[in-house]
């Protein structure tokens, strides 16, 4: 699970984030929901470690790990821009993370073999990256970020390069993941129905500040405040 408690972010002396309590269940799939500039971005760099909070706690699994290093704090991460090392096939692509750590050979073989399986890329295993389409590269991230079992998968705009029916595809792969790993999934994202469609409960940040959090049910039926109903009521 992850926790934040009075958590603050400035840059230059202008607040940026301000989230005095928010908790993530375990095994949660939780989206940062907001338009552009509202804080999403920052408060996951915060969570993922590549920034220290200007004040407060940030808690995974019972540890505050404000000061915590990002390498130290086993979370998964995917990002718009996949990154994969396109020189690489497949498989050294999502085995990368595991050199870091003291795993024999055929214990790293087999874990890859799994994570690919879990994400359906097991024929692509010995493809070059930079052969695969954006829709294959992003499971290739995703099966990256799972490889060493993370406590939490931290996702910005994920589906953000892809072609509308391709997202849609893979919004519906992202449950299943989710439902299997069983670990909390905390999700950025401007784009409100992948955000209703995939969360159990959504945050909708402006400002820095969480304006409304709730079910994507409860957030429809009863926004609380002008600019809820207004951000959900684009769409609807
Ligand atoms: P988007 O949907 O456009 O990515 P966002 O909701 O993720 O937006 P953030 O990227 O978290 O928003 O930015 C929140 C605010 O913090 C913005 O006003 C931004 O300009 C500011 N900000 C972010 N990073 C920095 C930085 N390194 N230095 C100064 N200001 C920053």
């Amino acid at each position: 699970s992850l926790s934040m408690r009075e958590v603050t972010k400035d840059y230059d002396g202008v607040r940026v984030l301000d989230v005095p309590e928010l908790d993530v269940r375990q095994g949660e799939f939780f989206s940062l929901l907001g338009p552009s500039g509202s804080g999403k971005t920052t408060g996951l760099r915060l969570v993922a470690g590549f920034e220290a909070p200007t004040a407060g706690r940030i808690i995974i699994n019972g540890q505050d790990v404000a000061r915590v290093r990002a390498e130290k704090r086993n979370i998964g991460l995917v990002f718009q821009n996949y990154a994969l090392f396109p020189h690489m096939t497949v498989a050294e692509n999502v085995a990368f993370p595991l050199h870091m750590r003291s795993l024999s050979a055929r214990d790293i073989e087999r874990r890859v073999a799994e994570v690919l399986e879990q994400v359906d890329l097991a024929p692509f295993r010995d493809r070059n990256a930079a052969t695969l389409s954006g829709g294959q590269q992003q499971r290739v991230a995703i099966a990256r970020a799972i490889v060493y079992e993370p406590d939490l998968l931290l996702m910005d705009e994920p589906l953000g390069a892809l072609d509308r029916r391709l997202r849609a595809r893979l919004q519906g792969e992202l449950r299943g993941l989710h439902h299997r790993l069983g670990i909390p999934i905390v999700y950025v994202t401007h784009d409100q129905d992948e955000a209703m469609a995939l969360s159990d409960r959504v945050a909708i940040m402006n400002g820095g500040h969480i304006v409304q959090l709730g079910a994507p049910k409860e957030l429809y039926d009863s926004p609380a405040s002008l600019f809820v109903s207004n951000f959900l009521g684009d769409n609807n």
